[in-house]
């Protein structure tokens, strides 16, 4: 650390929630207002592959004086699985982003239009209508499907959607050919970020697998991964706490809001992240 520098201490911090620019239901503005009225002292705003709510974002956040730190969720490719790696502090005007935010909102738009046909082949019809009218900003993904689904009683809720179909060896499901590891890594890397694994646990993969993960995610570059997450639970996060430790890696905390009727991931409304971990803002802020 720098010498004289003393590290602000924080208390209530978000570094992963979605607005209505990808999946999310508030709009940027409102995600950051709400955020700040429950006392959450810097955020995240990382919607899926996109960085267009960051703009208003802003707006909200200087006129309510809170720390919004600009982020991204982006997809990627890892050993035929889909990994989600969070960006954060990103420099978010940048051309590089913006094309590849571009081709990642095309691909996904090629995604749903097959997802819809493949629903349409088993009756479920106007699947695809629908996502295109909700995902405001053209980032539609498969929680537009589930919404669909679950207003269509298709399915109960989310975690029925996603054991029925959307998923491989359901209907609905299609693979994506998502851009690969490294290379959302390098991107994340030359605009300046932090790359994060998001949600570490939720990949339905083996330990030894994940442990593969991890560590080509940090030889490419990678940071951090995310300890505290909405859903974890205290054995949980020991593990990812060892998986830090064991890399050396910094720790992240983000609840992966999307709205209020989600029980388990409301915004700000996380445990502390443990105190022996480095917290991934040090990274930027001894920088600063
Ligand atoms: P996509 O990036 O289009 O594949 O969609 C991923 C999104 O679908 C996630 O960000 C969640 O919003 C939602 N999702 C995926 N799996 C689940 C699940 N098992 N339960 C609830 N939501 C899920
Ligand atoms: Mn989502
Ligand atoms: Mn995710
Ligand atoms: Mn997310």
């Amino acid at each position: 650390m720098i010498s004289g520098f003393t590290m602000p201490s924080y208390s209530k911090i978000d570094l992963h929630t979605h607005s209505n620019k990808s999946d999310g239901e508030l709009s940027p503005y409102d995600l950051v207002t709400k955020a700040s009225d429950k006392g959450i002292q810097m955020l995240a705003l990382t919607d899926h592959d996109t960085v267009s709510g960051l703009g208003d974002a802003k707006k909200a956040a200087v006129k309510k004086n809170i720390n919004l730190i600009n982020g991204v969720e982006l997809s990627t490719q890892w050993d035929n699985k889909t990994i989600h790696i969070v960006g954060l502090n990103i420099e978010a005007e940048n051309t590089l982003l913006i094309k590849a935010c571009k081709k990642l909102k095309a691909l996904r738009k090629e995604r749903a239009k097959k997802i819809g046909q493949k629903l349409s082949k088993i009756g479920i019809i106007g699947a695809y209508e629908y996502t295109k009218k909700v995902a405001v900003n053209g980032n539609i993904t498969r929680f537009h499907f589930a919404q669909f689904l679950i207003e269509q009683k298709y399915a109960e809720n989310q975690a029925d959607v996603f054991k029925k179909f959307l998923v491989k060896n359901k209907p609905g499901y299609i693979s994506v050919n998502w851009p690969n590891l490294n290379e959302t890594i390098n991107l994340v890397n030359s605009i300046g970020g932090i790359a994060v694994i998001a949600h570490p646990l939720r990949y339905k993969i083996t330990a030894t697998k994940l442990r593969k993960l991890i560590d080509e995610f940090k030889q490419c570059g990678g940071k951090a991964i995310e300890v505290i997450t909405g859903r974890n639970i205290s054995k949980e996060v020991a593990v990812a706490s060892n998986y830090t430790k064991k890399y050396n890696l910094a720790a992240s905390i983000g609840s992966d809001f999307h709205n209020e009727s989600i029980s388990w991931n409301r915004l700000g409304e996380l445990p502390l992240l443990p105190e022996n971990l480095v917290p991934v803002w040090e990274l930027w802020e001894k920088n600063n």
